[in-house]
């Protein structure tokens, strides 16, 4: 599959003090498809919105980089490589309420990008334009001269993904933007970005707090623990096969809806709170949540790898050179 996007050893750090900086994103490095919906996923708090910021250059990264058609867009640019780049990222957020303007209509919300990037060039366009917009969200263009409030969760969320697409992107972050909402909503929303991601070719890095939400819509997925990556892959080996001990933590936590494997299934527990992110633990940072630690994962940070064709883990159980203790207690 083609590259849209390359994201290498990507940091993102915030000063807190003088001594100290949260280490939000410390290190990430995986590719996004053209065309494809990667999935990132982790409990809150572990810089997985960030990660989607600083991927988006919402955010200035700490370090690393982000190639986006092979150019990384954390370099110097010049104003006007800015404003391409802008133009075809783009991002829907969580509480459509609170990132729609309450004071505009629903109409100038949507064309905002088309006004900043010059995309029309009489009135009467930007009003097709925008009307094209509403209807391709199941809105219609009497929704245009409304405003936020006037709209249900669903329906906000709708407006949210029309702004986004006005500018015509080929990259949409979509941060937890199905969340807040009803679950007889959800579906509707999820359907709505699968048939525009068909209808257009959009490549999706799709942020959500469990798994089994992303499950049915990811090509792939990302795992986050505490500011790393700590698995990669297709949808269905994650969840046929998942490697790390987190992902399989956090999968035996899903029901399954057929009592049989239910019944026969392990339930893995972490124990323990997410350790803060501006003092990890050394070594792999779940390794005091970790039902499989050994001696060497206080001292060494597992190396990212691709330990099966298209599935990447970060742990020393797949490590010949580190899990000889692990084996021997298997054993
Ligand atoms: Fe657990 Fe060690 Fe693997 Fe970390 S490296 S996930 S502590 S076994
Ligand atoms: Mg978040």
């Amino acid at each position: 599959s083609e590259k849209l996007l390359e994201i290498k050893d990507l940091k993102k750090h915030f000063k807190m003090d003088r001594n100290n900086y949260l280490k939000a994103v410390d290190g990430i490095s995986f590719d996004i498809y053209k065309g494809e919906t990667f999935g990132l996923v982790g409990e809150s708090g572990c810089g997985k919105s960030t990660a989607g910021r600083t991927i988006l250059r919402l955010y200035e990264a700490t370090e690393g980089s982000v190639d986006f058609g092979g150019v990384n867009i954390h370099a110097k640019k010049s104003r006007k490589d800015l404003k391409t780049f802008n133009r075809n990222m783009q991002m829907i957020f969580q509480d459509p309420y609170a990132s729609l303007n309450p004071r505009m209509t629903v109409k100038d919300i949507i064309a905002e990008g088309i006004d900043i990037h010059g995309l029309v060039k009489t009135k009467k366009e930007r009003t097709d334009r925008v009307n094209e917009l509403l209807e391709t969200v199941g809105l219609n263009k009497d929704h245009g001269n409304r405003y936020p409030h006037e709209f249900s969760g669903g329906q906000r969320q709708r407006i949210g993904i029309a702004r986004a697409l006005a500018v015509d992107p080929q990259f949409i972050v979509a941060d937890e933007p199905i969340s807040a909402l009803d679950v007889s909503i959800q579906a509707q929303v999820v359907n709505l970005l699968k048939k525009l991601q068909d209808e257009r070719g959009l490549t999706y890095l799709f942020i959500a707090h469990d798994l089994s939400m992303v499950k049915h819509i990811s090509d792939r997925v990302g795992v986050m623990y505490l500011g790393n990556m700590a698995e990669v892959a297709t949808s269905d080996d994650l969840y046929a096969e998942p490697l790390h001990p987190y992902t399989q933590a956090l999968l035996s936590a899903i029901p399954i809806s057929d009592p049989e494997v239910e019944r026969s299934r392990e339930r893995i527990i972490v124990e323990g709170d997410v350790p803060s992110p501006i003092n990890p633990p050394s070594g792999c940072r779940f390794r005091t949540r970790c039902p499989h630690a050994m001696d060497i994962c206080s001292k060494v940070e597992p190396e990212w790898q691709e330990y099966k064709q298209e599935h990447w883990v970060a742990c020393h159980l797949y490590n010949d050179k580190y899990n000889d203790e692990y084996k021997a207690r298997e054993k």
